[in-house]
């Protein structure tokens, strides 16, 4: 099931896709056609032109998360919180920092390589849509305040209410570093720029198979990749791989799309790029596109069984009455607003609400990156550069940074993670659903939505 900005990417340019066929050799072997896979393809290349380099994925390149998501092209400002136990101050800084660098990059490098994917560096409104949720900000704002960064302007009510065009947005805070991209278009351009530079693309090409001695190989459906380097940027497909299994977990994520409403979206002030969510922990984010729809996404939905991906999430959004239910809470004014096209998609959680990056245990020339929980169209540019830095055997701050190697904390073992996950997740809809109507949730349901990992954002309980 595409989603509706690759069904619009693939209308403006359709899709040629070439599978391997055949036994083949790469310097480097990237699986996975996301930005991950395609920032990393880009990074090496920039870094030697002369490195032969081939992409294998499963669908077309922005057929996984990077060409479904809602486009929130964010810095790393709200994940402080979660970054400062990991890697200390001076590294956070630098963190936060290359960041927001990267969100400037990306604008800049569709740019200049003439990818039209509506970028736009309009920031973000981080709110809170009910008293429970005031104040979320207050973690990532006192360790960023610690370091000497300020990238949050606190806003009156008044202002909130305003600039997001709602009056259910009670409280928040703006940060300008954020852009919104058409996230197909970015993912398609990517692709476009790496075939340009010489990186050879095997679309509807699946690693069946994945060798892991000293000279690393990839088994496809039809064909075989011999590398002397292989990049896993498998998302939440990297869960099939027995080496991740605990360490991270695809929840689905679900967005819909009105069909263009301009003048309704101006009448409330929504006349820009600017990115909006609320702050309860199955996140509300939406947007006004270039072509005045509203876009509405919400986190938390459904996780398989032993975190198995298979085609779950490859379907049009199994919530979409709830997903527009609250749309509506926040813009009852979009009641005749009818929604033209649904999804959802496979978002990934970790423990530390962190990606994380590495070699695999027992064959260093496999290299991974993923888990980028809920954030990741910004940070992806970096993760590209710690995987290109890794593949390429340089030391330097990438492949050296804190979050290479750093696993962290595990999740439970199966069955206890499904059957955990699913009473966390009644607990954090039920705290989400007292919170709205302004009651407080029992002490079992507080203490159990508390267990959820940090989303797209640090919780308030993550604060160091
Ligand atoms: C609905 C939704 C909304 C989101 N909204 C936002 C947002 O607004 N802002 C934000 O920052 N982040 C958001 N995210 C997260 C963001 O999309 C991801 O963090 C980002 O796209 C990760 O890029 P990636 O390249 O690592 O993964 P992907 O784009 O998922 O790429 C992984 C690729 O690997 C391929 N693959 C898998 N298995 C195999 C195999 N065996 N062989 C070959 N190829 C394989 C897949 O087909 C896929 O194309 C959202 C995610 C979802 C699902």
């Amino acid at each position: 099931m595409r989603s509706y900005w690759l069904k619009q990417e693939l209308e403006r340019s359709p899709a040629k896709p070439q599978p391997l066929s055949g036994d083949i050799t790469a310097d480097i072997c990237i699986v996975g056609g996301g930005y991950t896979g395609l920032w990393t393809a880009l990074h090496i290349k920039e870094s030697d032109p002369s490195v032969d380099i081939a992409v294998i994925e499963r669908d077309i390149c922005g057929g996984g998360a990077s060409g479904r998501n809602g486009g929130f092209c964010m810095t790393w400002a709200s994940k402080a919180p979660l970054l400062y136990p990991v890697c200390g101050g001076q590294e956070t800084v630098r963190m936060v920092e290359a960041s927001e660098a990267a969100v400037r990059a990306i604008g800049q490098f569709c740019a200049d390589n003439g990818i039209e994917c509506e970028f736009r560096h309009d920031g973000w409104l981080w709110t809170a849509s009910s008293e429970a949720q005031r104040d979320a900000w207050r973690g990532s704002i006192d360790v960023l305040d610690k370091l000497g960064l300020h990238p949050f302007d606190e806003l009156s009510s008044d202002e909130v209410a305003r600039r997001s065009g709602s009056e259910r947005h009670i409280a928040g805070v703006y940060e300008k570093g954020t852009a919104t991209v058409q996230p197909a278009a970015l993912a398609r351009g990517l692709a476009r720029v790496c075939a340009e530079r010489g990186v050879r693309i095997y679309e509807n090409t699946s690693m069946t198979e994945l060798g892991r001695s000293a000279q690393p190989y990839v088994r496809t459906d039809r064909g075989m990749v011999k590398a002397t380097k292989v990049v896993l940027a498998l998302n939440a497909w990297a869960h099939e791989l027995p080496e991740f299994r605990r360490a991270i977990m695809p929840i689905c994520a679900d967005v819909v799309a009105t069909s263009p409403i301009p003048e309704v979206l101006e009448k409330l002030g929504l006349n820009d790029g600017m990115a909006i969510s609320d702050s309860r922990t199955m996140v509300d984010y939406y947007r006004r596109t270039a072509d005045g729809r509203m876009v509405y996404g919400k986190g938390g939905g459904s996780f398989p069984f032993a975190g198995r991906v298979g085609s779950r999430f490859d379907t049009e959004s199994s919530r979409p009455d709830d997903v527009r239910a609250a749309m509506l809470r926040n813009y009852h004014g979009l009641s005749d607003a009818p929604i033209v096209a649904t999804w959802r998609g496979p978002a990934t959680r970790t423990a530390t609400g962190l990606p994380m990056f590495g070699r695999l245990k027992g064959a260093p020339a496999i290299v991974y990156g993923h888990g980028y929980t809920g954030n990741g169209v910004g940070p992806s540019y970096n993760g590209g550069r710690i995987l290109a830095a890794l593949a390429l055997d340089r030391k330097d701050e990438w492949s050296e940074c804190p979050l290479v190697g750093s696993e962290g904390k595990l999740l439970p073992p199966e069955p206890f993670r499904y059957l955990g996950g699913l009473a966390v997740r009644a607990a954090v809809r039920a705290k989400d659903n007292a919170d709205d109507q302004e009651r407080k949730s029992g002490l079992l349901t507080r203490y159990l939505a508390g267990l959820a990992p940090s989303g797209l954002t640090a919780r308030t309980d993550d604060r160091n």
